[in-house]
């Protein structure tokens, strides 16, 4: 779980502000870039390869995130824990700028596994106030909760993250957003069905 690329570099696939599915209010979204998993039925599988896309300074991200309207942001991926150190440092400066953000993130490592191994991941894990664990089961789906399958939980870090769990349990069904970052990249997120997000990543692409 250790960063491959530029030593205290972000290797970030895309981040924009999205509103729902990735989190309570308007979330400076983060997608990490590379993820060791392999789930079958992956929602997003060009972020699978650990191939380097832009590499961005934890600060040069906080600003960003900083200069955007939100309530928090949300790390996903990819695999957000492959990047633990650098993406702790992002969400410690936006959190020292504004201490009322919160910070969410989506993993496929199960929270037992972040807090026996060791390295940088309790140090993300120290700066997020809620996880979704557990990798994508592609034969227990579930569409409520922001969880894709039914073996991924909902784990509150802090007070605000147990807040943070009522509001998304309370949400209801999740729905699919489109977003296109600052760099014009088409971002698909939500919980589409593996049909839908197939179609849609089609005739999104350039020529679909
Ligand atoms: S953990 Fe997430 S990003 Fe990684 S392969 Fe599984 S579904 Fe895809």
């Amino acid at each position: 779980m250790e960063n491959l690329f530029e030593k205290g570099m972000i290797n970030l696939a895309h981040a924009a502000v999205t509103e729902g599915v990735n989190g309570p209010g308007r979330r400076f979204t983060v997608w990490a870039q590379g993820c060791p998993r392999h789930c079958g039925g992956c929602f997003n599988p060009d972020l699978i390869p650990f191939v380097e896309k832009t590499l961005v300074s934890p600060l040069a991200l906080a600003a960003r995130a900083l200069s955007s309207e939100i309530d928090g942001i949300t790390l996903s991926g990819g695999e957000p824990f492959d990047q633990a150190g650098v993406l702790s440092e992002f969400i410690r400066a936006v959190k020292t700028a504004r201490p009322a953000m919160t910070a969410i993130a989506f993993t496929g490592y199960e929270i037992e596994e972040l807090q026996k191994n060791g390295g940088e991941a309790p140090k993300l894990l120290d700066a997020l106030d809620l996880l979704i664990d557990g990798p994508y089961e592609e034969k227990k789906p579930c569409r409520d909760n922001l969880r894709g399958s039914k073996n991924q939980r909902i784990i509150p870090l802090t007070p605000e993250g147990e807040a943070l769990a009522l509001k998304i349990s309370s949400s209801g069904t999740p729905e699919v957003e489109i977003s296109i970052s600052k760099e014009g990249d088409v971002i698909i997120s939500g919980f589409p069905s593996p049909e839908l997000a197939f179609a849609l990543r089609k005739k999104l692409s350039p020529g679909g």
